[in-house]
């Protein structure tokens, strides 16, 4: 069994945080009784060398004999004698074969004490073949380390700065800390192999310690995990965090052994539980904030930390008692509701406080529940608020019982929901009236006269409505009657004249543009053509014509 242990003994820092570093490690365990678990946590292989002739286990260091057939690099295989499934390498491929990074907890006590490391493992198989070792070496660092007593909890994390080199520094809160890594260098430690050593997980192992009724393994079995991973990636994380708030908090065991646990598990995966719970208190009721009533209510229902918080904010607040179906509308909306003020606006100027609210739609559900109805749904707070935001709309007045809380819901609810409707069409069509009014009003300012202006082959006609635009648009295949040419003649920006052909005076021809000042900004016909010299004369000519005409009017 080779092995190199790089745990350096002493390293700088104050001499005080040195002195209480090394005491620590004087207690952890010699990191060689950790070898099973690192095996244990690393891939298998079977590395060959063509040139010796022989393939070796990575998992039980038996040597035998190379063969050609069966073992190709990369490709699955076992080891007939652990039993192993194993990778096939070659260990010949290049200078490096390879080498698996994680962190190792590793944990022991003294005295009733508990002393925890993070090691930064490297387990490096380059070295199967050199001085016929077959067998791969094992580096290890500490990362941090930790005294964990009642009363006494310290963590010291060993950092590296280019100035002073290794150096012990003491971290305010008990937590794992990131693997080492430089941002630009992502960190080669894989979480995902953290490995928390089998022997922790053993209750026995606390027996004579403070964590004697912390059920350890219970913790570790139950807390929450995700699919994703999410927890997974700290995977130290919580243990950690859980012994850290066992030995601080007595409230830890209370919530633990009362049905609590969600409470504990969400607090220890770093999840916020904020003020929801006081970690200090003495009591479950000191510590939940809520009368034994409650408390025995609340723990049917298995609630998340920050759900304690809701009922017990609600409760206080309105007297109500929630359901877990109010508390998840509430926590699932309670963006929404921020965002449209709502909650304030309409208690602060109809008197309609949640807590009448939440009593009035339980009376609705009730009958809807009864009712054999079955085109109603269920009202939710998120509905009733809609509801309110509509009648503020229409101008209904919500101080009144039968506006504010009308039975049925769902009828007043639709009734609302048309009159908005009604209210939104009506104001578009004074919208389209008024542009309409516009687009006549401007084109006649710029133009003077809707009469067409007559020479001997051509005329100019001036459209009075945006459809006239969409006709010629659509005719000519150019982009007057895009919405944009209509919306500049409303906003008093341009105006728009057709130019047709005078025994041809119902056909579309050229369309011109031209600003408030008579100038000339466009001129096409079909497809965006340009006109020809007869027309841009003629339309040169009626264009002087008309700015003799505004400036004797003038
Ligand atoms: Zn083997």
């Amino acid at each position: 069994m080779k092995m190199i242990c790089d745990l350096p003994k002493s390293v700088r820092g104050t001499e005080e945080i040195t002195q209480a570093a090394n005491e620590i490690i004087s207690c952890l365990p010699d990191p060689k009784t950790y070898y099973d678990d690192i095996i244990g946590a690393v891939k298998k292989y079977m590395i060959f060398d063509r040139e010796h002739d022989i393939a070796v286990c990575t998992n039980c260091g038996n040597v035998i004999p190379f063969n050609n057939i069966y073992m190709k690099h990369e490709l699955d295989g076992h080891c007939n004698n652990c039993g192993e499934e194993t990778i096939y390498l070659n260990g010949r491929v290049g200078r490096r074969i390879r080498e698996k990074s994680f962190r190792l907890l590793a944990l022991s006590k003294n005295k009733g004490i508990i002393y925890l490391a993070v090691i930064l493992v490297d387990v490096d198989f380059d070295r199967c073949f050199e001085f016929d070792l077959y067998e791969p070496e094992i580096k290890m660092q500490y990362q941090a380390i930790y005294k964990l007593a009642k009363n006494d909890c310290r963590a010291y994390q060993l950092c590296c700065s280019w100035l002073s080199g290794y150096e012990w520094r003491q971290i305010k809160n008990i937590k794992i800390c990131a693997p080492p890594g430089m941002s630009y260098f992502p960190s080669r430690y894989n979480d995902e192999l953290s490995v928390i050593s089998e022997g922790i997980l053993n209750q026995n192992f606390f027996e004579d310690t403070d964590l004697k009724y912390a059920d350890i393994k219970r913790f570790v079995d139950n807390w929450p995990s995700y699919d994703n991973g999410y927890y997974h990636r700290s995977y130290f994380y919580p243990l950690v965090k859980y012994i850290d708030i066992f030995l601080k908090y007595s409230s830890t065991e209370i919530l633990m052994k009362s049905g609590f646990e969600k409470v504990v598990y969400y607090r220890c995966v770093g999840e916020p539980v904020g003020r929801a719970v006081n970690w200090r208190g003495k009591s479950l009721q000191k510590i939940i904030g809520m009368d034994m009533g409650h408390v025995r209510m609340m723990r049917e229902l298995d609630p998340q930390p920050h759900e304690l918080g809701i009922f017990r904010n609600y409760y206080k607040k309105y007297g109500i008692e929630l359901t877990m179906t109010e508390i998840d509308e509430l926590r699932n909306n309670s963006n929404y509701y921020a965002e449209a003020g709502v909650f304030k606006d309409l208690e602060s100027n109809y008197g309609i406080t949640l807590g009448k609210v939440i009593l009035y739609l339980r009376g609705e559900n009730a009958r809807i529940k009864t009712d054999s109805r079955p085109d109603e749904v269920r009202v939710d707070l998120r509905s009733y608020f809609d509801y309110a935001k509509m009648c503020i709309v229409a101008g209904y007045d919500l101080t009144v019982k039968s506006v504010a809380f009308p039975k049925p819901f769902w009828r007043a609810h639709d009734r609302v929901t048309e009159i908005i409707q009604e209210i939104r069409e009506a104001k578009k069509v004074a919208e389209e009236r008024k542009s309409a009014k516009a687009f006549m009003e401007n084109q006649k300012k710029i133009f003077k006269t809707f009469d067409p202006y007559i020479s001997e082959d051509l005329t100019v006609m001036i459209p009075t409505s945006a459809a006239d635009l969409r006709r010629e648009g659509e005719t000519l295949g150019i982009c007057v009657g895009n919405g944009i040419y209509a919306g500049n003649i409303v906003k008093g920006v341009s105006g728009i004249a057709f130019v047709r052909k005078r025994n041809d005076p119902e056909k579309a021809f050229y369309v011109l543009e031209i600003s408030p000042k008579c100038k000339l900004l466009q001129l096409r016909g079909k497809h965006n053509c340009n006109a020809t010299n007869e027309i841009t004369s003629f339309v040169e000519n009626w264009l002087s014509e008309l700015k003799t005409k505004k400036q004797k009017a003038a």
